[in-house]
């Protein structure tokens, strides 16, 4: 079985087609990235999440967050329940810690941006 996807690890966006059944071999790509992007999407998805998280006493109500690593997609919708009950107090600087090790991934929710 082949499966189609665009690469999305730079602007070029390749067709690659990735043979399942041929050890997930990987062709259309025009550099390794994609090679490994294609192999990885369709064997272990990961992605860096960004998202907001509110702030009291800052100068905009919610700070923009990101994890500090890819994590599993599938866990993408339970780590943002736990961005819902995330409220922080100014000041904080960018790249403190607002999760640690969330939902044990072993990757941290960080701030983005200092406030
Ligand atoms: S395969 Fe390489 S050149 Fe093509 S989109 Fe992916 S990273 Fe860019």
């Amino acid at each position: 079985m082949k499966k189609e996807l665009i690469c999305i690890a730079c602007p070029m966006g390749c067709h690659l087609t990735i043979d399942i059944d041929d050890d997930y071999k990987v062709t259309g790509n025009q550099c390794v990235r994609g090679e490994v992007y294609g192999r990885k999407e369709l064997t272990n998805p990961t992605r860096i999440v960004t998202s907001t998280v509110k702030i009291k006493k800052g100068i905009y109500n919610r700070i923009p967050v990101k994890t500090n690593g890819e994590i599993p997609k599938a866990d993408i919708f339970k780590i943002m329940k736990e961005l819902e009950k995330v409220e922080l107090t100014s000041p904080v600087k960018v790249g403190d810690i607002v999760i640690k090790n969330v939902c044990n991934t072993g990757i941290d929710i960080v701030t983005s941006r200092s406030m």
